[in-house]
């Protein structure tokens, strides 16, 4: 039987969100799975497409109702997993690909342990930074604060997480391929 709970994670930049934009539409069967988080949108990021935008408030509210699989505060902001799309979607017969920090896998393994992993990483710490610097979306301060993260949580990972593939993304077209592979499996 194929797997049906995929969980990518990636230090910031290293370009997870252009392979899964590259990959996922090859895979009908399959469903990128929605976060709820308190960050603004980045020009084009539209509410209930990239993110479920919340409040604080809301966001809190939906810690306090236990609606989330798992939620974390990353680089300031506060990100979580709604459960209500999850189930549907496994009831649906979905196969469901989720962004997840680090520390959130953690707490997500809990409740499903058999999700497969999968850890993104750049070729190096210099590539990252020219990376978060190319993609124009951050002010100097967010970018200073996501390099010294992804040191932390590269290290996290290589020491606690589970995670069955490794993808170093360096040529993109050879990392698209491993993520098919992976995904087709
Ligand atoms: P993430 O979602 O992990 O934060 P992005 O997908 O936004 O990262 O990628 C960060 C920047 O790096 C983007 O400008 C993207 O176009 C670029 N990028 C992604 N993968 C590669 C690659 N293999 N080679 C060169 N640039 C890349
Ligand atoms: P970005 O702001 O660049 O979209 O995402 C920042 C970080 O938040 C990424 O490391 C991403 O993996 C993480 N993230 C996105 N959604 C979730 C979520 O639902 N839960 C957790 N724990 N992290 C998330």
């Amino acid at each position: 039987m194929k797997h049906s709970l995929f969980v990518m994670s990636a230090p910031s930049g290293a370009g997870k969100t252009t392979l899964k934009d590259l990959v996922i539409k090859e895979f009908p069967d399959m469903v990128y799975s929605i976060s709820a988080t308190t960050r603004a949108p980045r020009e084009g990021e539209v509410d209930g497409v990239h993110y479920f935008f919340k409040t604080r408030e809301e966001f809190q509210s939906m810690i306090q109702h236990d609606e989330l699989v798992e939620w974390n505060e990353v680089h300031g902001n506060f990100y979580g997993t709604p459960k209500s799309f999850v189930k549907q979607m496994l009831q649906e017969g979905k196969r469901v690909l989720f962004d997840l920090d680090v520390f959130g896998k953690i707490n997500f393994d809990k409740v499903y342990p058999e999700a497969v992993g999968i850890l993104i990483l750049p070729p190096s710490l210099d590539v990252l930074e020219k990376r978060l610097r190319s993609r124009n979306t951050d002010s100097e301060e967010v970018i200073t604060l996501r390099l010294n993260n992804a040191r932390k949580e590269i290290a996290f990972a290589e020491e606690h997480g589970k995670y069955e593939h490794v993808i170093i993304n360096d040529n993109l077209e050879e990392a698209a391929n491993q993520l098919r592979n992976i995904l087709s499996a």
